[in-house]
């Protein structure tokens, strides 16, 4: 199979044409020098890491990789570039490759993303902690490419890792810069904050997704910091490798792109341990309470014990994290659709002997006040809810931590026909809705929060008892 980074370029830069004009400092032959350095032996990819200088060595997948941090990196020999991917989708089973991988380490599937699509795929790196995913790159001893969304609202913190990032490790990092047309009609139309006003999805549309769809043009699999602990409702199922759902590759169409997401079940506290011990550079602003970090004006710093998600567009409250009411039935049976539209039952939540079902005359008693001889946890959730489903297992956690104590746990269908009954009753406007309604008493006092943690839960009750 030949090497297909001509064809890669061209497709990239062919991606890359309407953005030709956005940036006068984006020549053509810096995006080329950012894809490609041709060597004695022929083309040799960017962004390449060092090979194995033996100052450390560790085992992976049975096989011994010679390690060299300290030592200035060089670029590897062609014939240690990786495999052609071509059919790659073809020929291997991606949800089989998912299953076996589950359980990997990050280190491992980095290399199996990389031996298995070589110079066919990226790493998308945002400037934040997915740092890490260059250093995993960097690890496996292969050549690996980077891009990165200049969307031209970074914080300047976030342009100088890239800076560092690039020397460090002797890459160049391939930036995407958003359409200057689009961004002009954008801005001069609705002005520069107008995210604040009507929400972030139409300035993302411009700065973020359009140039990340073309960078996705140019590969036939990108590689991402995803992890599931990130957003307990939008991430918590994410596979380490998947057919991409949302965006297509080099070939078009749907399918046609895989997306590698080799943090998935690593916790965010790994993360940053990993990222010590290899001595990694950080974005300065995670010394300044950023943890997830993203543009500029769309990005805060959070407080001990806020979610991290907690931090981006949180002028938009919880709506985006949580699921509106217009759907369901009115018979309260719950229902879903399949990916062919076809309605299917969908599995009662929370079921736990530690959790308590309430019906509506249960409700109806605690609103008045009534059966208040102990404090009540109460969660409003409609089955078909991928939020609601997303804390089945941190609500069930938090019942069996309080079992015995002087608070039940119960949950309400609040789905169907009680709907209209929890909004106008028990200040439902999304699901889930938890609350608590403490003893002897005939107040309801609303969860304010999405982290739907246990630790998040359990503190909301014991601040409240
Ligand atoms: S994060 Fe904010 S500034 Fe950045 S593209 Fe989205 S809305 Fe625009």
């Amino acid at each position: 199979m030949a090497l297909k980074v001509a064809s890669l370029e061209a497709a990239v830069m062919a991606s890359l044409a309407p953005a030709a004009s956005t940036s006068a400092s984006l020549s053509r032959q810096s995006i080329v020098s950012g894809l490609a350095f041709r060597g004695q032996n022929g083309f040799q990819l960017g962004g390449l890491s060092s090979a194995g200088v033996s100052s450390r060595s560790l085992a992976l997948g049975g096989k011994k990789i010679e390690l060299d941090i300290a030592q200035p990196r060089r670029m590897l020999p062609v014939s240690a570039t990786a495999v052609v991917s071509e059919s790659v989708q073809s020929t291997v089973d991606i949800p089989k490759l998912a299953e076996k991988l589950d359980s990997a380490s990050p280190l491992e599937i980095m290399d199996k993303a990389l031996s298995l699509f070589g110079d066919d795929i990226a790493i998308a790196f945002s400037g934040a902690e997915d740092v890490a995913l260059i250093e995993y790159a960097h690890l496996t001893g292969r050549p690996f490419r980077v891009f990165s969304l200049e969307t031209g609202r970074l914080n300047p913190e976030t342009l100088k890792l890239f800076d560092d990032v690039e020397k460090r490790y002797n890459i160049r990092i391939q930036y995407m810069y958003p359409d200057a047309a689009e961004v002009e009609e954008l801005t001069r139309t609705k002005g520069l904050f107008s995210f604040y006003e009507d929400g972030h999805q139409e300035c993302c549309r411009v700065r973020k997704v359009r140039p990340l769809r073309r960078a996705l043009k140019g590969l036939k699999a990108w590689i991402t910091g995803q992890r599931k602990d990130q957003s307990p409702g939008t991430r918590a199922n994410v596979p380490v490798v998947q057919v991409d759902p949302a965006f297509e590759g080099l070939d078009g169409g749907p399918g046609s792109l895989v997306k590698w997401n080799p943090l998935s079940n690593v916790s965010g506290t790994a993360v940053w341990s990993f990222l010590r011990t290899m001595d990694v550079p950080v974005n300065a602003l995670h010394f300044k309470g950023y943890v997830s970090i993203g543009c500029e004006p769309c990005t805060r710093a959070v407080l001990p014990g806020q979610h991290e998600r907690e931090g981006r567009w949180w002028w938009e409250d919880a709506k985006a994290k949580e699921c509106g009411l217009h759907k369901g039935n009115l018979d309260g049976v719950a229902e879903s659709s399949n990916s062919l539209g076809e309605k299917t039952e969908v599995a009662d939540l929370f079921i736990s002997e530690n959790v308590v079902t309430f019906g509506r005359e249960d409700m109806e008693a605690l609103v008045k006040g009534e059966n208040r001889d102990k404090s009540s946890l109460v969660v409003l959730y409609a089955p078909w809810c991928s939020f609601s489903q997303a804390m089945d297992e941190s609500y069930n956690d938090v019942a069996e931590k309080l079992a015995g104590s002087n608070v039940v746990v119960g949950k309400f269908n609040a789905d169907g026909a009680q709907k209209a009954y929890a909004k106008e009753n028990l200040q439902l406007q999304s699901y889930p809705t938890v609350l608590f309604l403490p003893k002897n008493s005939s107040q309801i006092i609303k969860y304010p929060s999405e982290n739907r943690e246990v630790d998040a839960l359990l503190g909301f009750v014991q601040a409240l008892q």
